[in-house]
């Protein structure tokens, strides 16, 4: 099974993701991490990517599109993937679907998650990452994901691991430049979801919208009840 997932930045669409991840036990393949795992190992890409990232800018396509080409047929992909935070534009777009087809994988479903600007920007603010596990979700300002509190910490839900904030998730400015990557329907990533739905249309591919305003386990009821 090959997922493609798109939402903006805070949308939840890391927490969605993870769930699918783990109903159909195939690999989660999300850019940012890799990002941010090339960072911490202190890797050329890390090194290259770094200075885009904390300005909230895409990384340039001939690092980003090669890294994730190849990742998703790396041999843990073989039963499948689910890909997060990539395409971000419609050049990323188009190299995926001449990569899908030259290497002969099929994807079999699009799903978007839609949420306003404003109230993504909210979420992003009060997400919190945990040291134990990236796909442990908790954020400060939504009840249902609320870290839990040891002293005057917060720390992780569902391990009690540390938490941290991402500094480009506390840069209202460095958020506005993503959004507004998102949100731009003529070559940002709106762009590279419609391309997709045009393909998922003409190739039978299965497409799921949720709406992403509802709390997590509103949107994963919907999510299961489409999939
Ligand atoms: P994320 O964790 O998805 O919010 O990604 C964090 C940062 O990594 C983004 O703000 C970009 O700088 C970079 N990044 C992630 N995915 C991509 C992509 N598909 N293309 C270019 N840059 C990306």
């Amino acid at each position: 099974m090959n997922i493609l997932i798109f939402g903006p930045n805070g949308s939840g669409k890391g927490t969605q993701g993870a769930i699918v991840q783990k109903k159909y036990t195939i690999n989660h393949v999300e850019s940012g991490v890799i990002f941010r795992e090339n960072i911490k190992k202190g890797t050329e890409i890390g090194k290259k990517a770094k200075e885009y990232i904390d300005r909230g800018e895409l990384v340039p396509d001939n690092i980003t599109i090669p890294m994730i080409i190849s990742r998703l047929q790396e041999a843990d992909c073989k039963n499948g993937w689910l890909l997060d935070g990539f395409p971000r534009s419609i050049e990323q777009a188009k190299a995926l679907d001449e990569a899908l087809d030259k290497a002969g994988i099929k994807l079999d479903i699009v799903i978007e998650i839609l949420l306003p600007r404003e109230i993504a920007k909210n979420r992003i603010m009060g997400r919190r990452l945990c040291a134990n596990d990236n796909n442990h979700p908790n954020n400060i300002y939504i009840d249902a994901i609320k870290p839990a509190q040891k002293g005057s910490d917060w720390v992780c839900r569902v391990c009690g691991g540390a938490l941290s904030a991402r500094s480009d998730d506390q840069d209202e400015v460095a958020i506005g430049k993503r959004h507004d990557i998102y949100y731009d329907d003529k070559t940002g990533t709106i762009a590279a979801v419609n391309y997709f739905k045009e393909v998922a249309k003409k190739k039978g591919i299965k497409i799921i919208e949720l709406d992403g305003k509802p709390g997590v386990k509103e949107v994963t009821d919907d999510l299961m009840s489409k999939i």
